[in-house]
């Protein structure tokens, strides 16, 4: 679990689109993940990836049967190229209002302008979803975590995902902001006191989407529905941070 694989180039890690739960479905690829979700009014999508997925991600919209000329509004989950270089092409053939976390909003600049910046209790309304917005500075300092209830069978289902779990900015010499690491354990504390039913992650690590939607595709079991992998996943996220700062310490002496 929450292991990662690299490709040579990101178009390789293709993934078959398909529903994960009620309105909401995964499109994104291996290295970058996307997921749309159909209000009723429009489809909203979370995070674009790369320039070079960009076919894949309309393939993929197409193929569970929207168009990528109904997505209404593109949110963001932090300014990284791997959420957000596709974004300013995507724009241009459907016209979606932007979003991303206020204090991503210059360096989200680097690859598209957007039209919104979300704060800490921001809610994102469209059709049958409304989309809680929360703060989760670290990875970057304006990375958002997004929480909403889906609908399947008559049964409400909470749907959360971590906007931004990496490690990588959090390493001496990579930091993306002096603190970044405080805020980064401050925003776990905060992500646990959310209940989530169904974790969508914003890697395809974070929650082996590959895997159970290949289980899910073929057989119907959902193993999305999991109370218990949020938790686990955060603990992950944290024991991680402490062994950044030990290999740090131990390369000291
Ligand atoms: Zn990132």
């Amino acid at each position: 679990m929450f292991t990662r694989q690299s490709f040579k180039n990101h178009y390789e890690g293709i993934i078959e689109p398909f529903r994960i739960i009620g309105n909401v479905y995964f499109v994104g690829t291996f290295p970058a993940s996307s997921h749309l979700i159909d209000t009723g009014d429009g489809l909203i999508l979370i995070d674009t990836g790369y320039n070079d997925t960009l076919f894949l991600l309309i393939n993929s919209i197409y193929k569970l049967g929207f168009s990528p000329q109904d997505i209404k509004y593109i949110i963001h989950t932090h300014w990284h190229w791997d959420h957000t270089e596709a974004t300013a092409a995507l724009v241009h053939l459907c016209g979606a209002k932007t979003f991303i976390g206020e204090k991503d909003f210059e360096n989200a600049k680097k690859y598209f302008i957007p039209d919104v910046c979300l704060k800490d209790g921001d809610v994102i309304e469209l059709g049958n979803t409304k989309i809680n917005v929360m703060e989760t500075p670290g990875h970057t300092r304006g990375c958002i975590s997004l929480f909403f209830e889906a609908d399947e069978n008559g049964i409400k289902y909470q749907v959360g995902t971590f906007g931004g779990a990496g490690a990588n900015t959090l390493r001496k010499g990579s930091f993306d902001y002096e603190g970044c690491r405080e805020d980064y354990r401050n925003s776990l504390n905060m992500l646990r006191k959310k209940k989530v039913d169904v974790f969508i992650g914003n890697h395809v690590w974070n929650n082996d989407t590959q895997t159970k939607g290949d289980i899910l595709r073929t057989t119907g079991e959902n193993r999305f529905i999991n109370s218990e992998i949020w938790y686990e996943f955060l603990d992950f996220c944290e024991k991680r941070l402490d062994k950044v700062i030990e290999d740090e310490a131990a390369d000291k002496k």
